[in-house]
């Protein structure tokens, strides 16, 4: 068991940050992202520094394990490149809202009789 420097409590060596008072445990976190089959061998690892200069480090990383290229963005920046990278989503119509606020999913249809169901 490791102990938070911060408040003493005890937690586990794998802990990125304190269950207790949320302290990082670690200067800096670190994951590798798998390229798309354009790229395979490559691979994107994005490095986030937990020091008195908090920053995002992006580089990229060829078949012998060597760093060609990389860059580092500060929180704010780093926030636009999260915000650019979400799933991109298709507005609802106004139809689509309304039928929603109807409570139907389809339109309304005329059953053999002439009744609306
Ligand atoms: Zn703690």
């Amino acid at each position: 068991m490791a102990q938070c420097a911060r408040c003493g409590g005890e937690l586990e060596e794998r802990f990125r940050f304190c269950p207790w008072c949320a302290q990082p445990q670690r200067k800096k976190i670190v994951e590798f992202f798998s390229p798309h089959p354009r790229d395979a061998g490559k691979a994107l690892r994005i490095t986030r520094y937990l020091t008195e200069d908090p920053h995002i480090r992006f580089s990229v990383w060829n078949e012998s394990g060597v760093a060609e290229g990389a860059v580092s963005l500060d929180e704010r920046e780093a926030g636009r490149v999260a915000r650019f990278l979400r799933p991109v989503t298709r507005q609802a119509s106004l139809l689509d809202v309304a039928r929603r606020a109807a409570g139907r999913r389809r339109p309304r249809t005329r059953s053999r009789t002439g009744e609306c169901r």
